[in-house]
């Protein structure tokens, strides 16, 4: 059995379907009431695959909101209890879904695999990370020549470089993609310096100095509130993929031949039947669904019951090709632009 652990993308999100759940008394309560609310399984699921392969699921809320990210030791036990949930519930291989993954890795909880009397075991648990540094990569592969930019030609700008998805983006990028030249954006020097020598290329360049020379921008770290960039001097056409967490950057760049793609986001070849993507707001909560979410999905279809995607820059080509090819096999293509918006935003 696969298992999605995520959460509401903000406390009124989550009080609106605690209600609709019929868990009014929680509904009702204030923020302090939810940090000690005890996570929820809300949903099983049955999922056929475009191979006939049938797999079980089931959905727990952790019960974690945004609003408790500043509440370090809250947000910590949010997603330990979570996963203790999962793990007492049977469920073989469970994904880390929105903050739960950087609340894991960020906040250390690799020292904490005792909760209650339950030991943790690492192996039921991925990040998703794979996945989801995988369909960015075709993401930008397949949409950029759709708004005109040869790759072979361009240069494509990663913010979040030195991060684990990030990281993996620019592996594949180097490899696989054939970009003519890469900006390596992050606030720390020595990681990106290591990077640049792992990877053999790329240039390190402050966010002011990569976005105007960019033709391509993969965001893969979460956007400050407060930053303020003029997309007037971003490239004409410029292709910018989202794959932060909260996806934020359509209300910022999309404009004028700026086109403003969700990253990490898959959709299903048909209808799921379940409720859990309703709240996340996708376009199509039937079918779409967050790449990290489908890893634990994918990795259930090949029976592959380990920590697949784990810890910080551990993600290879070779993992990128094992999870991809599974993907498309099991019925999943890439969230892509859409006919009508590219036309809408030119
Ligand atoms: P990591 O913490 O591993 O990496 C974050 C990266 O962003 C680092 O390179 C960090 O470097 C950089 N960074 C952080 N803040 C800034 C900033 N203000 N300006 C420039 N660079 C910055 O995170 P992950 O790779 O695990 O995840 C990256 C993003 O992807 C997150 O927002 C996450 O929520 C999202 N995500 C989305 C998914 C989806 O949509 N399907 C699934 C999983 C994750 P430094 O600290 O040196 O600046």
């Amino acid at each position: 059995m696969f298992g999605l652990i995520g959460h509401s993308t903000s406390f009124q999100d989550a009080r609106r379907k605690a209600h609709d759940l019929g868990f009014d008394h929680i509904a009702k309560g204030d923020l302090d009431v939810w940090c000690s609310a005890p996570p929820q399984l809300v949903e099983h699921v049955e999922v056929e695959s475009a191979v006939g392969k049938t797999i079980r699921g089931a959905y727990i809320d952790s019960c974690f909101v945004p609003e408790m990210l500043g509440r370090f030791k809250t947000a910590r036990r949010k997603v330990l209890n979570a996963m203790e949930l999962a793990q007492k519930k049977g469920i073989d291989i469970s994904a880390l879904g929105g903050f739960t993954s950087i609340i894991f890795e960020n906040f250390n909880l690799l020292n904490h695999q005792h909760v209650r009397s339950t030991m943790l075991d690492w192996t039921r648990f991925t990040t998703g990370n794979t996945h989801t540094a995988w369909v960015i990569s075709r993401q930008l592969e397949i949409n950029a020549p759709k708004v005109g930019i040869d790759l072979k030609q361009s240069r494509v700008a990663v913010v979040g470089a030195t991060g684990d998805i990030g990281s993996a983006v620019c592996r594949w990028l180097v490899s696989r993609s054939g970009v003519k030249e890469i900006s390596l954006v992050a606030r720390q020097q020595e990681p990106l310096t290591q990077l640049r020598d792992e990877l053999g290329g790329g240039e390190i360049h402050s966010l002011e100095e990569a976005l105007p020379q960019a033709d391509a921008v993969i965001w893969v770290a979460s956007l400050p509130k407060t930053l303020e960039i003029d997309s007037t001097t971003l490239k004409k056409p410029c292709l910018m993929i989202d794959g932060g967490y909260p996806k934020n950057l359509g209300v910022k760049f999309a404009g004028r031949e700026v086109h403003v793609l969700n990253g990490g986001i898959v959709e299903f070849f048909k209808d799921i039947g379940w409720n859990m993507m309703e709240l996340a707001e996708m376009d199509k909560p039937q079918r779409q669904m967050f790449a990290c979410f489908a890893e634990a999905m994918l990795l259930e279809f090949e029976d592959c019951y380990t920590n697949f995607s784990w810890g910080r820059n551990n993600i290879t080509l070779e993992k990128m090709d094992f999870i991809g090819e599974a993907s498309v096999r099991h019925g999943f293509s890439t969230l892509n632009l859409k006919e009508s918006c590219q036309a809408a935003i030119a």
